[in-house]
């Protein structure tokens, strides 16, 4: 690595702070393992200050920057490329809850806290910090916010950037920008947080951010239940927000296929309801206590099984049975990773067009790739599926490979036929640039080009990512 390079980025961060040679393996392969990279330096600033004197020192030696949290982004996002020219810039020791203002029902935090430690914190004072998902234990906020996560509460709280109301931000150019404002009202020009937030590292660098908080629910009902299709679970979603309203905050929809293999990764864990083709877990969330919570939730139940909308429910009776059907749920991505080999993609789709979209594309699949497994599960209440296909039983792992262009061509063609997006929450990264090209307007395109030209005129931040066809001068 360039020694001037090298001394300027000690100076900025203090010396264990750049890891170079064999200590920066542990970054440099994607959460999926599906890529691996090399970089000159993984650099651990500590400060705003030590993030803009990294910035600064990489434009002057044209060093790309590679932004990463925790690393368990979906789509090698955080990964830098194969030439070794990059640095990653991993952002864990910026792990400061700077402020609370419980009366205000905001919070900051340094984009370095894992997303369960704002919660916690949100938590010890009184207040809910909503945004929740499986990697919740490892993820960094700056990490959320810089893909715009989702998660298992989108329905009643949000996305990310629904969650934020302000950032601070290193730019491409060296410069910070202070937007840390906590207000709900603020139309003073183009809005340059929605902006950054997920733009995943190719803008810029999220060094903090002003998140909004709520009350924390009074009582809270859990309950996994059967049923025979994705349109009764679609039409137990269309009851469940007409009877419960803003109560509902957590609807998941999973396949048998996905579900069963939890318990047969993690023996440990048991499903609580026989066999069924589709299984939900309902969430609701009751300002008031525990009785009104129980009678709505009860009334809700009722009503669907006698509609036909699920055949058999289990309700958790104590936390921990209702924490134990959030588990079963949040393992299935590590089942999944722990079963094969699987073409993944985060779709999203009008939920009336949902079970059409499923039963063709299922149907079309098994047509041109007899034996494959739809292990199906996701966000049913944002219209957000993770539509997962798994090797047939059998196959061995490189002749999978080999189809899984057209496999994923095939799923992606069927999203646009249905008016739905290739990407619901997870982003673009390094692995759906093509898609992102193919499937989105080019005017959008183009804008979107001039934006990335426009707040990194250079193509340091990031490159590859979101945009990898940008010509930089
Ligand atoms: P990383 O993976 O490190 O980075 C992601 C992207 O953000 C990269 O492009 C990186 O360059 C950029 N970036 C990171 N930090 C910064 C920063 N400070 N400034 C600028 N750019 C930055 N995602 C969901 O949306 N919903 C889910 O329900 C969900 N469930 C998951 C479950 C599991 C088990 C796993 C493993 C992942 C899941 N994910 C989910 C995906 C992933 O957790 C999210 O994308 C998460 O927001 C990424 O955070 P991270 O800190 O790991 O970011």
């Amino acid at each position: 690595m360039n020694e001037s390079l090298l001394g300027a980025l000690r100076r900025a961060v203090g010396e264990p702070h750049v890891l170079t040679g064999d200590d920066c393996a542990p970054f440099l392969t994607d959460w999926r393992k599906v890529v691996t990279g090399r970089a000159a330096a993984v650099v651990r600033p500590g400060t705003t200050g030590q993030v803009r004197d990294v910035v600064r020192a990489c434009l002057e030696h044209g060093t790309p920057i590679v932004p990463q949290g925790g690393n368990t982004g979906q789509v090698a996002g955080a990964t830098p490329d194969q030439s070794g020219r990059a640095i990653v810039l991993q952002l864990g020791r910026m792990n400061r809850i700077r402020a609370i203002d419980a009366e205000n029902d905001t919070l900051v935090a340094e984009a370095g806290c894992v997303l369960q430690a704002v919660q916690e914190a949100a938590r010890a004072a009184g207040r809910l910090f909503p945004l929740s998902l499986g990697a919740e234990g490892t993820c960094l906020i700056g990490g959320n916010l810089a893909t715009n996560a989702g998660g298992t509460q989108v329905l009643r709280y949000g996305n990310a950037r629904e969650l934020t109301l302000g950032l601070e931000v290193v730019t491409a150019e060296g410069e910070v920008w202070n937007g840390l404002r906590a207000l709900r009202k603020d139309n003073t020009g183009y809005d340059l947080r929605d902006l950054y937030i997920g733009s995943e590292g190719t803008l810029g660098v999220i060094t903090a951010a002003t998140l909004k908080l709520f009350p924390l629910p009074a009582a809270q009902r859990t309950a996994f239940a059967a049923t025979a299709s994705i349109e009764q679970a679609v039409a137990l979603l269309a009851r469940a927000r007409s009877m419960l309203g803003a109560e509902l905050t957590g609807f998941e929809l999973m396949s048998a296929v996905a579900l069963e293999l939890v318990p047969k990764h993690f023996p440990d864990q048991r499903l609580p309801l026989p066999a069924a083709p589709w299984f939900v877990l309902l969430e609701t969330s009751d300002a008031e206590g525990e009785s009104r919570a129980s009678e709505r939730f009860d009334a809700l139940l009722s009503a669907a099984l006698e509609a036909g909308e699920i055949n058999d429910a289990a309700v958790a009776q104590t936390m921990a049975q209702s924490k134990a059907f959030w588990h079963l749920r949040e393992s299935i991505t590590l089942a999944v990773a722990a079963e094969g080999k699987c073409a993944k993609h985060d779709i999203s789709i009008p939920t009336s067009r949902m079970a059409a979209f499923v039963t063709t594309t299922d149907r079309l699949l098994q047509e041109r790739f007899a034996g494959v497994r739809s292990a199906t599960f996701g966000h049913l209440g944002d219209g957000n599926l993770h539509y997962n296909i798994l090797q047939p039983k059998g196959q061995d792992a490189r002749s999978f490979a080999a189809t899984q262009q057209d496999l994923s061509l095939l799923v992606h063609d069927r999203v646009r036929d249905h008016g739905g997006s290739i990407s619901a929450e997870q982003g673009i990264g390094g692995l759906r640039t093509a898609d992102l090209q193919r499937y989105e307007d080019p005017v959008k395109i183009a804008l979107l080009r001039r934006i990335k030209q426009a707040l990194d005129p250079r193509g340091l931040m990031n490159p590859g990512k979101v945009l990898p066809w940008q010509t930089m001068p």
